[in-house]
């Protein structure tokens, strides 16, 4: 998942670029999701959101992208984007290099 660090995106454009199912990289981000407290990552979530009304799905636990908007029925809905970050290291390599 290293090629994920840092960058914000889509499960689509993932299973894209890695060539896994959408089905696939979702697995793999509910598992990182559960993993937080014992991984090197912390994955960054940003909920879906309606596109006609403006409505965040901040609630939603799963990960896939939502059907429809509670609120307006809207079908369009802007897919929740993910950025994957290391956690708790400062990059001592770099310090002792430098
Ligand atoms: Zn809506």
């Amino acid at each position: 998942m290293d090629i994920l660090e840092g960058k914000v995106f889509s499960a689509k454009v993932i299973s894209a670029e890695v060539g896994i199912s959408v089905k696939e990289v979702f697995d793999h981000l509910e598992h990182i999701q559960k993993s937080v407290n014992r991984g090197n990552y912390h994955l960054v979530i940003t909920p879906a959101e309606c596109k006609k009304c403006g409505f965040v799905f901040r609630k939603r636990e799963r990960l896939k992208k939502p059907g429809k908007c509670p609120v307006c029925r809207g079908e369009s809905i802007q897919e929740p984007l993910f950025c994957l970050r290391r956690t708790g290291t400062l990059h001592y390599d770099d310090v002792q290099q430098g």
